[in-house]
């Protein structure tokens, strides 16, 4: 049997020579995957409106053992998200959380946890309050940079290895994170490292909502997310570390920074 069904999220739509979509998908059963969408790009597809980015739906797809590519079939729509979509900062949000899931995700794995969670947040955020969208954002990056492996490592100094004493958090003024090593830097480390450029200081408030993020669950977090805004030198660290451990940089974050910085 070459046919598969399971559900899935949308998470990129590109054109696909004269006629086809190449879509990729986050899927319950078989992680990421891309497939074929044939004669997608034709008015005529009915299938084409149902395989935009960020939709959830049932997908019957083809795919022959060891095929890169596979074939979709047939799609229905669970959940279209169109609050998400219409709204510019909700929409920005979204595209660098796709883009960052894309780009940190293995195809063909499957992981059940990383796709609740990403169903999970465009869930909370085609629902939430407009205040609230910076927050849960934010929250979420960090537990899918989780999932995926590649959140700051924040126990102990990344370059010496010692322990950092986590009752002084309140008490100092001022953290420091190396975005190339990936994590927390001590005092002395950080009056050595030669790359300034990859340093970085957190408040203790930015430094609270990051540890937070890494050990709450999202009912846990939730009374915290309304609380109060996070810092935004801490999306400029995870910007710039996951740049870093992943290799890449991002097309959408122009976007979301258009939003964060007022720009736009
Ligand atoms: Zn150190």
């Amino acid at each position: 049997m070459n046919t598969h069904q399971t559900e899935a999220l949308v998470i990129r739509n590109q054109d696909f020579g004269e006629t086809d979509v190449l879509l990729t998908f986050l899927t319950r059963g078989a992680g990421k995957i891309r497939g074929i969408l044939k004669s997608g790009r034709k008015s005529t597809s009915k299938m084409a409106g149902t395989c935009q980015a960020l939709n959830r739906l049932n997908l019957t797809y083809y795919a022959k053992e060891h095929a890169d590519l596979s074939k979709v079939i047939r799609v229905e729509m669970l959940e279209s998200h169109d609050n998400i979509r219409s709204d510019l900062a909700r929409l920005a949000w979204s595209s660098f959380y796709l883009e960052m899931l894309l780009r940190s995700t293995a195809e063909h794995e499957a992981n059940e946890e990383l796709f609740e969670a990403a169903s999970f947040y465009l869930g909370v955020l085609e629902k939430a309050a407009s205040p609230e969208v910076r927050n849960l954002s934010l929250f979420h990056l960090i537990r899918l940079m989780q999932i995926n492996g590649f959140a700051p490592l924040m126990s102990q100094c990344v370059r010496c290895g010692k322990s950092r004493p986590l009752h002084r958090v309140r008490e100092q003024s001022v953290f420091y994170l190396d975005s190339r090593k990936g994590g927390v830097l001590c005092s002395s480390c950080r009056k050595k490292a030669p790359y300034a450029k990859d340093i970085h200081e957190l408040s203790p408030l930015g430094l609270i909502f990051l540890e937070k993020s890494m050990s709450l669950s999202p009912a846990e977090m939730e009374e915290e997310l309304s609380r109060e805004d996070s810092p935004k030198e801490l999306l400029d660290y995870l910007v710039e570390h996951s740049k870093y451990q992943l290799e890449t940089d991002f097309k959408s974050l122009k976007f979301l920074k258009a939003f964060t910085e007022g720009t736009y």
